[in-house]
């Protein structure tokens, strides 16, 4: 019986860790700088928060959610991080406003695709009790400089607003009359999505239904007064900050809790799968979920897609040298140790020979896994007073006098 991992998952080895951790290392540098503090949620959460915040009818919450039962209740593994933040702002009484970055794993029982795992990795803020658009304006500028950071300069912004409950009664209303006679060419997702969840109508990938939706009356243009009046002073602060952005009045997002101004940062090496960070205003939840009436704002991406669009050698990630030690004889065991030392304190990676097994056996070993030096010490080194140091890529081998030695290091591990 071969054991296999669960459809939409993956084991991260050695590179591809180092590149999400130093993703994940930059993501908080920077956001602390900008007055985020970090939050960690518990990874799975009462079934209900979810169904609340997300909405009922939504994808996620009737066919993506990894859900189980302990002792009668009904929990789920975290679909997304917002209700869950909004969930600890609550139920810890803490105060507005209020910045949070969040970094950790998210579930979703999705059909995995190219960069789309069902465990995968969201780096998210929000930013709790601001309403005025300028907060709108000043995330979007933030998220667009961390990427521009970590050097994913080519990337589009769309923005829309998809209004308040009330501008969206008002707009069902039209956009009724203008389908009424072609529903029956709509397909069936967008039949029943038209009952429940009608904005998302518009996020459908069908042909026939794109065509139909082109001619379509927009939520864009049939904004509250005061909703349009919020998404034209977002526009101005965006002009002010120089941030280019796109109008796209068909973009709507997957979630029923957003508000007034969405918005998407997409990449052209994803293909249809464009989209590399989303997010919104969402000024109902923190009252849904039985806290203040506060306005509220956030975006989330998607690490494993940015990885797939950054260059494999992040700048930041040093690659360090690995050095095995080879001493030949067990009385040796405590200069080992020393210089084993030495390599740790100036970040190499150092693996140690079985000093009772033979040189050749041991060069062989330092070979198999790889190692860039050797370093031997036997009784012809105890003798001479020197460490033996041998490239493994070269074969160039030189004698280094021990009272040198950590100078020696200092150049081989810089
Ligand atoms: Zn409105
Ligand atoms: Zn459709």
């Amino acid at each position: 019986m071969i054991y296999q991992r669960p459809k939409g998952t993956r084991d991260l080895f050695a590179l591809e860790l180092k590149r999400i951790e130093a993703i994940n290392y930059q993501a908080r540098q920077f956001f602390e700088s900008s007055g985020y503090v970090e939050i960690k949620t518990p990874t799975f959460e009462f079934a209900q928060l979810f169904a609340r915040s997300i909405g009922e009818t939504t994808d996620i919450v009737e066919k993506e959610m990894y859900l189980f039962e302990v002792d009668k209740r009904q929990y789920v593994l975290r679909p997304e991080g917002t209700a869950s933040v909004l969930r600890a702002f609550i139920e810890n009484n803490l105060r507005v406003p209020a910045r949070f970055l969040y970094i950790g794993p998210m579930f979703r029982k999705e059909r995995p695709q190219k960069g789309r795992y069902r465990e995968f990795l969201q780096i998210g803020i929000e930013l709790l009790g601001e309403g005025e658009p300028f907060y709108d304006a000043e995330m979007i500028e933030q998220a667009n400089r961390f990427l521009n950071l970590i050097g994913l300069n080519e990337k589009i912004i769309e923005i829309n607003s998809i209004g308040c409950p009330e501008c969206r009664r008002r707009y069902k209303e039209k956009l009724l009359q203008y389908l009424k006679p072609k529903i029956d060419r709509v397909c069936p997702d967008c039949q029943r999505r038209f009952q429940r969840n009608f904005l998302r109508i518009f996020d459908c990938k069908n042909k026939t239904c794109q065509i139909i939706y082109t001619d379509a009356p927009k939520i864009t243009d049939n904004l509250c007064d005061q909703c349009l009046n919020h998404y034209n002073q977002v526009k101005n602060f965006l002009n002010a900050f120089s941030i280019e952005y796109i109008e796209n009045k068909k973009l709507v997002r997957g979630l029923d809790y957003y508000t007034r101004t969405v918005f998407e940062f997409k990449h052209r090496g994803l293909g249809a799968q464009n989209t590399i960070l989303a997010g919104g205003r969402y000024d109902l939840l923190m009252k849904e979920l039985g806290g203040k009436d506060l306005a509220c704002l956030g975006w989330a991406m998607g690490v494993e897609r940015l990885l797939l669009i950054l260059p494999e050698n992040l700048p930041e990630i040093k690659q360090k040298k690995k050095i095995f030690i080879i001493v030949i004889g067990e009385r040796f065991i405590s200069e080992m140790v020393k210089i084993r030392g030495l390599i740790q304190q100036r970040d190499g990676i150092c693996i140690l020979g079985n000093p009772s097994a033979t040189l050749k056996s041991q060069l062989k070993k330092a070979n198999r896994i790889q190692s860039d030096y050797v370093i031997i010490f036997g009784e012809d080194e105890e003798k001479k007073g020197v460490y033996t140091v041998r490239n493994m890529e070269t074969g160039y081998q030189e004698s280094v006098e021990i009272k040198s030695f950590a100078d020696y290091l200092n150049k081989l591990l810089q």
